[in-house]
């Protein structure tokens, strides 16, 4: 992890956030590459999962919302995680996460009382850690604090006045704006259910143990789907089944649309005692990073919970009705949520290969073709071809994200773009450029072809660019 997080830095993916300040701990800023890739991570789950589905449409929810909101959802009573400190050694811990990643490492499968992950009763928490006799991973002792709740959520004011009534949060997910517009929706979309709502928005918890570079952040961005559908009283196990359907096709966009490879992921299905009450269903994807397993995807079935909370709270009536069974009912949702940032570091792993060659060892980043933040790289076999390859830029730039680059050895440079993951390098040589072609390289088999220039748009199209 520590090998990537400088590869990043220097390759202008993420770089530490306010880094002439002395940064801030925990703040990450994308770079001119990982900007582009956040970008395209962004687009293609847009384009898989709303613009290719007839039954999906797309929001853009306020970050700040109504206070209210966050009393209704829960957020304000209960959003909070367990805080312990080690007394040996002063590091602060999340109880939950000490004893999941007790349990991964020993393979023990006991859990606590009541177990709930962050929101297991303190003192079951307390027991189990004591019982276990669970070292702090810092020192190895076991001299743990009391468990304190500590909620997650920012807070500030809106206006002059700093007094509660200005209140307001900044949001800690964007799934409750999707619930909030829900009778707009409806309204305006034409949408019938089974239906769902998509939207990509920053989330903010004042997480108590954040790192693991941009795993865990203060700060992220989330791709959520609220999937809304007939509830049990209408279509017994329906919705049931599309919680499956869900989960198989949320890895098949990993796998097949991103390119992980399959032995770096795996679902792992919520036990009855750690689901929340409402949820008929939850199964998280997990990705295998050099740390361990952990989350990348929470698909749940929240069923009626949040329609039913907001709409008793605000008195509007929040239920559908249906125009082919004549039926009104409350629907029951399935909620797949992705963390971009995760997506992106998982993308960056996955992507990161050592090769060694005689001149030592060279990293190329493997992003698929339609993934990759810049497609082709255009490169002037000597300076003095800089007008015609800035030809080729302005003939290709339309269509591609393209970096020129004239300076050093041809060599150097195509190691340059096999670094910041360019699956495509195009060499301009006046031989090859009078007769109307140019010489293509591939990234991954290093294999060149000559391709007329009139074609290249359709030769990258081809290629998945
Ligand atoms: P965790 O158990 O890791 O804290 P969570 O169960 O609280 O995660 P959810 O509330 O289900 O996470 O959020 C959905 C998704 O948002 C997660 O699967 C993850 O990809 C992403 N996510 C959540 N918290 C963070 C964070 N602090 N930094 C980056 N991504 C996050």
């Amino acid at each position: 992890m520590k090998e990537l997080v400088s590869f990043a830095s220097t390759r202008g993916f993420v770089y530490q956030g306010s880094e002439i300040y002395g940064g801030l701990a925990n703040a990450w800023d994308y770079g001119p590459i990982g900007s582009q890739l956040k970008e395209n991570l962004k687009n293609i789950w847009i384009k898989n999962f709303v613009q290719e589905r007839p039954d999906m449409t797309l929001l853009d929810a306020a970050i700040l919302m109504n206070s209210q909101t966050w009393i209704t959802s829960g957020h304000v009573g209960g959003f909070s995680d367990p805080l312990m400190d080690c007394k040996a050694c002063k590091q602060r811990l999340r109880a939950d996460k000490l004893i999941e990643e007790y349990m991964e490492k020993s393979g023990d499968t006991e859990v606590p009382a009541e177990w709930a992950g962050e929101s297991t009763p303190a003192a079951n928490l307390t027991a189990y850690i004591a019982k276990k006799e669970i070292k702090c991973p810092y020192c190895g002792k076991v001299d743990f604090s009391d468990i304190k709740k500590f909620n997650l959520m920012f807070r500030t004011f809106q206006g002059v006045t700093e007094d509660s009534s200005a209140t307001v949060y900044l949001r800690p997910e964007t799934a409750q704006g999707i619930f909030v517009n829900f009778a707009n929706i409806v309204r305006t979309s034409r949408k019938k259910v089974p239906f769902g709502v998509a939207q990509v928005g920053k989330a903010f918890r004042n997480e108590i143990t954040p790192g693991n570079f941009i795993f865990r952040t203060r700060e992220f961005e989330q791709m959520e789907i609220e999937f809304f559908c007939e509830p049990e009283s209408v279509a017994p196990g329906k919705h049931l089944e599309l919680h499956a359907k869900w989960k198989s096709d949320c890895m098949d966009f990993l796998t097949n649309t991103i390119g992980l490879r399959p032995e770096l992921l795996r679902f792992r299905d919520h036990g009855a005692d750690e689901l929340s009450f409402y949820s008929a269903a939850t199964t998280d994807i997990e990705f295998r990073f050099p740390f361990g397993w952990g989350e990348l995807w929470g698909i749940a079935d929240r069923t009626d919970y949040d329609l039913n909370a907001h709409m008793k709270e605000s008195k509007q009536d929040l239920s559908y009705f249906d125009p082919f069974t004549n039926t009104k009912y409350v629907p029951y949702v399935i909620e797949p949520s992705l963390g971009l940032n995760r997506l992106f570091l998982v993308t960056l792993l996955n992507a990161y290969t050592q090769v060694e060659t005689e001149e030592g060892s060279r990293i190329i980043m493997k992003f698929k073709p339609s993934i990759a933040p810049i497609k082709v790289a255009i490169l002037p076999l000597v300076k003095k071809l800089g007008a015609e390859a800035m030809e080729i830029y302005k003939f290709l730039s339309p269509h591609f994200m393209c970096e020129y680059d004239e300076a050093g050895a041809i060599g150097k440079r195509y190691y340059r773009m096999d670094e910041i993951g360019v699956p495509f390098s195009i060499c301009i040589d006046s031989e090859n450029y009078n007769q109307g072609q140019l010489t293509v390289r591939d990234r991954d088999t290093g294999i060149q072809e000559i391709v007329k220039i009139e074609n290249l748009v359709e030769y990258f199209r081809d290629k998945g660019c």
